[in-house]
């Protein structure tokens, strides 16, 4: 395998792989197509070839949020999914313009297109492109690593649960509600406009296009989050056997009754009660693993750097100044770290654990839970990064949402 973006400085990535341009039928088609496509920029990640006109950290943030991507979709899906073989396309453009010209449809500010996925990054707008990009480039992965013949709720469903996932440096954290999200699905539970299930699980793409309704995204994404998620995880073998189903061309109908039961009312019921038992923030645990998750992130990297830091407040301090070093082949976006700063002081309190080779970040949240991030290297590269979340014992007993998952959780 050729070297990879990562194992580059981002100057020696330019001028090994800026030069390179697109060719024609590489992904995109047609003159006009091919036209814009001839300003682009061509970069090896270790899954995506990545093109562009974009500055080189804008590329660096998008080769590092699409490794953590793939890796995420591979871990969720490792029960029906393959490995990616050939790098996937993701074209990613500065101007509307070149994007509409590729195939980009107006108004949108991503696409997955004749196996590529492609973007509008617009300035001041990165958060909003990378929830399309999540979600597009799932439907780009289940075509292209799952295949089989998908149900529209199912790949409009599982594209936006992947939409959700918090990135976190080095990975991403998934399976969170939105409270605004949760809202709407009671508001559509309980005012009775959620598609009835017999209806829903037959619609087709054009159904579907006919109608472009977020009320039908939400209805998708309740359906899949409750199948991964709901009554303690009860569902989830089955989802894995009826995805499993689908990726193997088998008649999905069959297989959905096979895995859920035939009498499909009475799940949109036990959907429904799910549902209507969630309250205000659901998952505000996975938020804050999040926040751990990200600054082991970066204190990982200080650390492969040389780094270290006598107490949690110096570290804090040095982030809030700037001051923690870079990766020269892991570098992580200034503003990921500035947007986890912000709320570390309502979380709770916040330590370094020293006892050991490699320092973790701790965090005790008011109600007992403890967060641990830790992080493994390999020479000087960031190899892992995982938190672990354990609950007082008395939250462990009587906490409802301490019943959906082990007492420890490890993640990785
Ligand atoms: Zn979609």
């Amino acid at each position: 395998m050729s070297r990879t973006f990562w194992g580059m400085r981002a100057r020696d990535a330019l001028i090994a792989a800026g030069v390179v341009l697109l060719a024609a039928g590489a992904g995109v088609a047609g003159l006009a197509e091919r036209k814009a496509a001839a300003n682009l920029q061509t970069y090896q990640t270790k899954y995506y070839v990545i093109h562009s006109d974009l500055d080189i950290d804008t590329v660096r943030e998008a080769a590092a949020r699409l490794t953590a991507m793939a890796e995420e979709y591979h871990r969720r899906t490792r029960g029906f999914s393959g490995t990616i073989r050939r790098r996937l396309p993701f074209y990613l453009f500065a101007n509307p313009e070149d994007y509409h010209a590729a195939g980009g449809v107006p108004g949108s500010t991503g696409i997955y297109k004749r196996r590529s996925l492609m973007a509008l990054a617009r300035p001041g707008r990165r958060g909003g492109v990378w929830h399309t990009i999540q979600h597009e480039g799932f439907h780009q992965f289940a075509r292209s690593v799952i295949g089989g013949k998908w149900p529209i709720w199912l790949n409009e469903g599982l594209s936006e649960y992947f939409a959700h996932g918090i990135w976190t440096g080095d990975n991403f954290v998934s399976g969170v509600i939105p409270p605004t999200r949760l809202r709407r699905v009671k508001a559509m539970i309980e005012g009775g406009t959620v598609r009835p299930f017999p209806e829903m699980l037959v619609m087709d793409q054009a159904d579907w296009n006919a109608a472009i309704d977020r009320r039908n995204y939400d209805q998708a994404w309740s359906m899949v989050h409750f199948l991964v998620h709901g009554d303690a995880g009860k569902y989830q073998k089955a989802f894995s056997q009826f995805v499993n189903d689908v990726a193997a061309h088998r008649p999905w109908k069959l297989a959905f009754t096979r895995r859920f039961g035939t009498d499909v009312v009475a799940f949109q019921n036990t959907y429904a009660r799910w549902w209507m038992s969630l309250e205000g923030n659901p998952t505000r645990e996975r938020y804050v693993q999040a926040v751990v998750e990200t600054l082991t992130s970066f204190l990982a990297r200080c650390f492969s750097q040389r780094q270290t830091f006598d107490t949690v407040e110096a570290f804090f301090k040095a982030a809030r100044d700037g001051q923690l070093k870079d990766h020269p082949d892991q570098w992580l976006p200034p503003k990921l770290l500035a947007d986890v700063l912000k709320p570390t002081a309502a979380l709770g309190r916040w330590s370094l654990d020293k006892d050991r080779p490699l320092p973790r970040v701790v965090l005790h949240a008011a109600d007992g839970t403890v967060f641990t991030g830790a992080f493994t290297l390999r020479r000087t590269e960031v190899t892992g990064v995982k938190v672990t979340i354990s609950l007082p014992p008395e939250a462990a007993a009587t906490r409802p949402a301490a019943a959906t998952r082990p007492r420890k959780q490890h993640r990785r």
